[in-house]
């Protein structure tokens, strides 16, 4: 990005032909001579605006961002060390500006705001904001770091990003709940000896058998998940394809209920019942 205010071509030079560079390889500007400022060059503008646009989160507000920086003693004074390119004594700058100090050559001025490459410098006083933004969703540290990747930065951020995450009392409490593993069961011996069956929501309830060997589905819109409606439909399908040997389904009451293990008992088909137990 800062180097789109020049026009330059690369070219390849082998060791063996790099001499030592004299003085006048290297000519400091001629007197009078002012470096265009990046923010005067329309088009690295242009480039910078759009990028911003396509890093920044929906919700993100510049101004916020603009006003926060402004009132952020260490922006502040990050704002002075760019214009004057850096020239301090660093003995004496404190602990936070000697960390960004060791990254100066990555900050630019954005107006404003403060840019690390193409992130945006987050002032103190919004980290926790932003910190929340990038866990929107409750992903997980690595997915929340490297959303933050594309868009903020600051001394420290991944570790900050850690210990939100830790902490935050949503993950911990789903983090508790055990998953049961997928259960591989095999291919039955031959078609309609064991079954799956489920309900679903797709304009209506809707009641649904497949066949574990065949895959063949049976399809049947359902009032309601009683278990007697249920039965009347498994009577229907199993008049048509014939009584299987086990009927795989979730623990819904419609399964589980007495009436559903005596019309098992009476058919003679065996019940396995899946997570959640
Ligand atoms: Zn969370």
């Amino acid at each position: 990005m800062r180097l789109m205010r020049y026009d330059f071509s690369i070219s390849h030079t082998p060791g063996s032909c790099m001499y030592i560079a004299d003085f006048l390889s290297r000519p400091s500007n001629p007197p009078g001579y002012e470096d265009r400022d990046i923010h005067e060059c329309g088009m690295v503008e242009c480039y910078v605006a759009s990028n911003m646009k396509r890093i920044l989160p929906q919700n993100f507000r510049e101004r916020e961002l603009s006003q926060a920086s402004l009132e952020d003693e260490t922006c502040r004074e990050l704002k002075n060390l760019i214009s004057s390119e850096w020239l301090v004594n660093v003995s004496e700058l404190s602990p936070a500006l000697k960390r960004l100090y060791q990254v100066r050559d990555k900050i630019t001025l954005y107006g404003d705001i403060i840019m690390y490459e193409s992130r945006l410098f987050i002032p103190e006083s919004l980290r926790n904001k932003y910190l929340e933004l990038c866990h929107e969703g409750h992903q997980g540290i690595t997915k929340c770091q490297r959303r933050a990747r594309q868009i903020f930065w600051w001394p420290g951020c991944s570790s900050d990003i850690e210990e939100f995450v830790a902490k935050c009392d949503i993950c911990t409490k789903f983090s508790r709940i055990k998953h049961q593993p997928i259960e591989d069961v095999g291919l039955p011996d031959g078609p309609w000896i064991e079954l799956g069956s489920d309900s679903c929501e797709f304009k209506g309830r809707l009641f649904l058998v497949v066949c574990y060997y065949s895959a063949w589905i049976e399809i049947k819109p359902l009032l309601s998940l009683s278990s007697y409606n249920v039965i009347q439909e498994f009577k229907g399908i199993f008049s048509c394809y014939g009584v299987p040997e086990l009927l795989r389904s979730d623990n819904a009451g419609c399964y589980t209920s007495e009436s559903f293990k005596n019309f098992a008992q009476t058919w003679g088909f065996d019940q396995r019942f899946s997570s959640p137990r």
